[in-house]
């Protein structure tokens, strides 16, 4: 279809001649029914034996036959019409018009239509005429205009919504928003003239900023790089898991540097037909070099830019796409200040064409951040936040090592709406502790009703989780220990908080973790010698945490310093691949099972030594529901002293 003709198909809707023929159609439709409406006379059915009898009567003037009724116009209604008629021509004065009202009831008759259904009588004709009786059949029994109408309407009704669908379609596969535009392409490129995000809306990425600054300053001052004969590189990659603020990055160097952003998702190219998401790109680049300097933003760059060959079949569009893209790059100058970010949580799939220099030569990673980086988050997204002196930043920060910057907006945003929800008009540090553990493990579920017996198995559960971080060096310390059920699934949890950021993670302390993580399971054992299905989150971790340590951090005796196992998505928590034969990998099981097995019974051990204290704090937490790491080691270290006391 030539693109004069596209035009024409899109601009048909938004005709004058178009808009003019939809508003006389409605128009007359509504004055059409508006006037037989307000003319509509009070019409009265009545029996065919009645209307037969009227005749005999006398009373009826005049009759019209359709086909399927007989309206019947009664001598006593035309009387009324003439004498109303002479009243109101007669009107000379106020009194004329009270007379008239006075007589209303009966010049209301003149409004009276009977009617009656239309039945084969091959007499009526012939009592008609001797009674007198005018009568005739309408030539046309309705509105010309009106039947026009009603005849073109479902054709106008198809049309429309043909063209609807067709709209729809043509969105998605050209998004040209026209009738049946195939191909064209403005697709759903966001331009922001401004994104109003700065450097310092973006905390704890102190290296990707860093690296990022290059970027900025060659688009504030592109001479200074062009007069010593400098390329700057085309594109940067930022690569980082999801949440950790890739996409803010990108829109705040287009804020520092001050130039328009260009942003659309990798998705947004590939669509079912051949070829759109090719001129999408060649689009995006043609409306960038207009608005040069600027920044073009492709997020989720790993939708178009899959290894060409990593895939059976392949993918006709998303390669061509891919192509076309290279091409693009390729060809434009990067002295104009054009500038392309990418972002993506799966570099390695990456085509290897897209990383090569003069493309995205620029890797930026954008890690999880730690603490400092979380403290910094949690300040810039607590500033338009009131708080109360309780607050404790550092504390949070310390509580939610693994969490990313979406999770920590989140968080104050949580702790906001509970502050609210709590009629308080600030927030404290209560509300950002609960917002932590909503995040981990949910909201409370305070409607879920345990019963006693399966209350006293998850007390023991948990303190037994507790008792074995107490007794065990390397471990973090009891924060909190609660038994308030979770939306989470989780009926119970022991909260556990590191002292300071831990980067590296020694065998003892994976050992230790791994006898914490089956110290519930182990507290249901020596106390109730039973096994519940609570556990099962805590053998999932225990088993992955063992298999972890032995396949790919090589602290086993067994295999040494082998890699068995690899992660496959880094950034995505992917699973791991294995590396070895089948053979060793059913050795490697068994070193998992004898280890896990290994930390269970240490568990016990830990337990039986101390059933005392468990005994003791598993009460108070019945009693409690929610206990703090204070109180647990307050009555852990009463029960010890009492021990030690017997003892001597
Ligand atoms: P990504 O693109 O990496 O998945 P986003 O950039 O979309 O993550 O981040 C989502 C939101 O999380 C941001 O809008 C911001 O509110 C918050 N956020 C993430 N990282 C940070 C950070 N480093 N500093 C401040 N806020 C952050
Ligand atoms: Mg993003
Ligand atoms: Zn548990």
């Amino acid at each position: 279809m030539s693109n004069n003709k596209k035009k024409a198909n899109k601009n048909f809707f938004k005709s004058p001649f178009f808009i003019f023929i939809i508003a006389s159609l409605i128009a007359t439709f509504i004055l059409n029914s508006l006037l037989s409406f307000a003319t509509a006379p009070l019409e009265k059915e009545i029996y065919y034996s009645d209307f037969i009898n009227m005749i005999k009567n006398d009373e009826i003037s005049s009759v019209t036959i359709s086909s399927d009724k007989i309206i019947i116009k009664t001598k006593e209604s035309v009387e009324a019409e003439q004498k109303f008629n002479e009243a109101v021509n007669g009107v000379t004065g106020f009194d004329d018009i009270l007379e008239i009202s006075k007589n209303f009831e009966f010049f209301q008759k003149k409004d009276i239509v009977l009617y009656t259904g239309y039945l084969n009588d091959g007499d009526l004709i012939k009592i008609l005429t001797e009674h007198n009786i005018k009568f005739s059949r309408p030539v046309s029994e309705s509105n010309f205009l009106f039947d026009i109408f009603l005849t073109i309407l479902p054709f106008l009704i198809m049309y429309l919504f043909l063209a609807l669908i067709m709209r729809k379609m043509s969105k998605k596969i050209g998004g040209g928003g026209g009738f049946m535009s195939v191909g064209q392409s403005n697709a759903k490129i966001y331009l922001e003239n401004k994104t109003g995000v700065t450097f310092n809306d973006v905390a704890g990425q102190e290296e990707a900023k860093e690296s990022l600054d290059e970027i900025v300053d060659f688009l504030h001052h592109p001479t200074k790089y062009t007069v010593i004969g400098a390329k700057q590189p085309k594109g940067a990659l930022l690569v980082g898991p999801p949440g950790t603020g890739k996409t803010l990055l990108a829109k705040a160097v287009a804020g520092e540097a001050n130039v328009p952003f260009f942003s659309l998702s990798g998705s947004d190219f590939v669509e079912m037909f051949v070829g759109v998401g090719a001129s999408r790109v060649r689009d995006l680049f043609k409306q960038a070099a207009a608005k040069a300097p600027c920044i073009i933003f492709i997020d989720e760059i790993d939708a178009i830019g899959k290894s060409r060959d990593s895939q059976l079949g392949g993918n006709d569009e998303r390669e061509q796409t891919l192509n076309q893209l290279l091409a693009e790059m390729d060809g434009f100058d990067s002295s104009k200040g054009v500038v392309i970010l990418a972002a993506t949580n799966r570099p390695e799939i990456l085509d290897k064409a897209l990383l090569r220099p003069g493309r995205f030569d620029r890797r930026i990673i954008v890690e999880k951040p730690d603490l400092k980086g979380r403290e910094e988050i949690l300040k810039v997204h607590i500033k338009n936040v009131k708080i109360s002196d309780t607050v404790d930043l550092h504390e949070i920060a310390l509580a939610t090592s693994g969490a990313v910057g979406a999770d920590l907006a989140n968080m104050v945003n949580e702790a906001a709406l509970r502050a609210v929800r709590l009629k308080r008009t600030e927030v404290m540090q209560e509300d950002l502790m609960e917002a932590v553990e909503i995040i981990i493990a949910g909201k409370e579920k305070k409607d879920r009703i345990l019963s006693e017996r399966e209350k006293k198995l998850v007390a023991y559960h948990e303190v037994g989780h507790a008792l074995a971080a107490a007794k065990q060096k390397n471990t973090d310390p009891v924060q909190k220990i609660t038994i308030v059920p979770r939306t989470m699934g989780a009926l119970g949890y022991t909260m556990q908080m590191p002292e300071e950021e831990k980067y590296l993670m020694s065998k003892d302390e994976i050992l230790s973790d791994l006898t914490v993580l089956l110290a519930g399971r182990a507290a249901e054992e020596v106390v109730f010698d039973t096994k519940t299905t609570g556990a099962a989150n805590d053998i999932e971790r225990a088993t992955n945490l063992a298999r972890a340590m032995i396949s790919q951090y090589g602290m086993s005796d067994e295999f040494g310093m082998t890699s068995l196992e690899s992660i496959e998505n880094k950034y995505l928590d992917g699973r791991s691949v294995s590396n070895c034969s089948e053979e060793t990998r059913t050795k490697l099981d068994n070193v998992v099972i004898s280890t896990i097995k290994e930390s269970y019974e240490n568990a016990k051990n830990i337990l039986t030594e101390n059933i005392e204290s468990l005994h003791k704090i598993a009460e108070y937490l019945l009693e409690k529901e929610t206990i703090t790491g204070k109180e647990f080691m307050s009555i852990l270290n009463g029960v010890d002293d009492n021990v030690s006391e017997e003892e001597e």
